[in-house]
């Protein structure tokens, strides 16, 4: 069996991903196997920075989108109490349904707030923490 790159040299291996009879001067061994230049090419191109960076982008994504639900949760909360609290003190009775519905409307808002912030939260520290791994990552290959 001959090398298919190089006709005039022998094969002595079988590249590990695409079968292709390789020599001495395509082989590479990588991991216990041995592969030929054009899938050791694409093996190292898929090891490259890029997912790292693609990595790192979506996490900052996460953690500045988490920080903005953050900060819009925190607003929420604030106008939501603000908003029960106009509609309890101005309620001169129980049945007093136009003042219930602005309670009512607070209440809304703070169960709504409350998702809001919760979502923020879990995004923020899944980003933190993948950020944080990401940069380990970049350093430990440096
Ligand atoms: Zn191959
Ligand atoms: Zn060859």
């Amino acid at each position: 069996m001959k090398c298919a790159e190089h006709p005039q040299n022998d094969a002595i291996g079988k590249c590990a991903d695409c079968g292709k009879e390789i020599c001495s001067l395509c082989l590479t061994a990588l991991a216990d196997k041995v592969y030929c230049s054009s899938c050791i090419d694409k093996l190292i191109s898929h090891n490259t920075e890029d997912e790292e960076t693609v990595d790192l982008n979506k996490a900052t994504r996460k953690k500045t989108v988490g920080a903005i639900l953050l900060g819009i949760g925190i607003v929420g909360f604030v106008s939501s109490i603000g908003v029960m609290f106009v509609g309890c003190s101005s309620m001169t009775n129980m049945d007093d349904p136009e003042h219930m519905s602005i309670v009512f409307i607070g209440f809304c808002i703070l169960m709504v707030t409350f998702l809001i912030l919760i979502v923020g939260t879990i995004l923020f520290s899944v980003g933190k923490g993948e950020i944080k791994k990401a940069k380990n990552q970049n350093i430990s290959i440096d």
